[in-house]
């Protein structure tokens, strides 16, 4: 019998990884084919240096942005989503947001597409990288964005459109609302639906990981029926479907003095505000955070930059069929082609898709050998430009370096 190649999906959401699964790659525009060059060498080393010969990763190229407009005519063609489907898993570099094109963004419509409703975004430290924090160690977070709704669900008008106006006029007349004249307009849908699997999955990658809190942020007390909502909803799907494994900050403090018992997350909520203020003045105290697309894409990228910026942060936008690991920077046009960034984003994003396959021991490896990689002073021009006596290398010898730390 021919040994199955691609990953299939159970119906409790659990995967089948075969030991040579297929995945497609998107390479990206811009850096993508540097950074995507960088980053399978070392994926396919974390696999070997783990496993030996015994599991490897069969890549298959799939096509978005400028090649798959160069060769097929499409910015983003359908069998391209089709692959990501039937697939369950795949990792994309940056695609650059064509203009003028009728299409808002490549990255927002794959997610659109797919239905890929939670972006999962790890924050932590990676000694020595410069940091505007005193103690950067404190920050070990996940984010779990929502990626479908809330003011990015694209419904707007622009102001003195007929759409805005027409909308204006009902707004004023049947609703009683007071709007100022020629006002542009958007629309901000926020669901329980979507809301509670946001949510819920937030907590099971919680409890999964053994981490103590979720935290919902939200701007409730002003939105009240979306942001809000958003807040009551989430304490809801706690009591619905894991009521025996979370309790809220009160139940903490009423009934068990404020130490959780094991096995226990504690779900709190948190006005976005003073979230802010939080994770940078008692960081330690918060580990997922679970929050509407808005805030969710403000917070990633305060603590993304609270631990020495974009570059090393990864990136995960999943549905309840599908997974796509990605870079959370962009095409970054004017170091294409020249093997000079920083790859660390789409390794670190890879290491989470190895995670998501069940594969840690190869996920290990890289976080290992890329984390003394660093500390060795072995960086690319964006963090050697900050490290004093650090060595500058290429995007290509940094991979090369990470490769060669495993296993040690
Ligand atoms: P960008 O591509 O992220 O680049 C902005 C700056 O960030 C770069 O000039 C560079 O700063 C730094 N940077 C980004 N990636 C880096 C890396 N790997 N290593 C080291 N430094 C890095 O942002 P942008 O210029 O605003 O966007 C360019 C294009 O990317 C746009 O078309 C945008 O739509 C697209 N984009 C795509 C995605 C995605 O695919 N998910 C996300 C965001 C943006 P220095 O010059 O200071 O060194």
């Amino acid at each position: 019998m021919e040994k199955p190649s691609q990953v299939t999906i159970n119906s409790d959401g659990t995967l089948n990884v075969p030991d040579y699964p297929e995945i497609p790659f998107i390479e990206g525009d811009g850096i993508g084919p540097d950074i995507w060059r960088a980053t399978r060498l070392v994926l396919d080393r974390a696999v070997t240096a783990a496993f030996g010969g015994a599991r490897a990763i069969q890549w298959i190229e799939i096509l978005a942005g400028e090649k798959a407009h160069a060769r097929t005519g499409q910015w983003l063609p359908e069998e391209t989503l089709a692959a990501i489907e039937s697939h369950v898993i795949a990792i994309k570099g940056p695609l650059t947001t064509p203009i003028g094109e009728g299409m808002r963004s490549l990255n927002v419509a794959i997610r659109q597409k797919l239905d890929l409703y939670a972006c999962v975004r790890p924050v932590r430290y990676i000694d020595p990288v410069p940091s505007p924090m005193r103690s950067p160690e404190k920050i070990d977070m996940v984010v779990f964005r929502e990626n479908t709704e809330d003011l990015y669900a694209g419904i707007e008008w622009a102001s003195g459109s007929e759409e805005a106006e027409a909308l204006s006029e009902f707004l004023k007349t049947r609703m009683g609302a007071v709007l100022p004249d020629g006002a542009g307009i958007g629309i901000k849908p926020m669901s329980a639906k979507n809301t509670k699997r946001l949510v819920a999955r937030a907590i099971a990658y919680a409890l999964d990981h053994g981490l103590p809190s979720v935290t919902l942020m939200h701007k409730g007390n002003i939105m009240k029926f979306t942001e809000g909502a958003f807040n009551r909803w989430g304490y809801e799907v706690a009591k619905e479907r894991f009521g025996d494994r979370t309790l809220t900050e009160a139940e903490l403090y009423d009934r068990y003095d404020g130490t959780a018992p094991e096995g226990k997350v504690v779900i709190k909520d948190r006005i976005a505000d003073m979230l802010f203020q939080q994770v940078l003045l008692r960081p330690e105290e918060y580990s997922v955070i679970a929050c509407p697309n808005l805030n969710g894409d403000y917070l990633s990228d305060a603590l993304a930059a609270q631990v020495g910026g974009l570059g090393m942060a990864p990136g995960a936008n999943l549905s309840d069929k599908a997974a796509v690991f990605e870079a959370t920077h962009g095409t970054a046009p004017k170091y294409a082609g020249l093997d000079k960034v920083n790859p660390s984003s789409l390794i670190l994003s890879g290491a989470m898709m190895l995670d998501h396959m069940g594969w840690q021991p190869a996920a290990e490896q890289i976080r290992r050998a890329l984390q003394t990689t660093v500390r060795a002073g072995t960086v690319t021009y964006d963090l050697a430009r900050q490290i004093p006596g650090a060595r500058e290398v290429s995007c290509s010898a940094f991979a090369e370096a990470v490769a060669e730390n495993m296993g040690r």
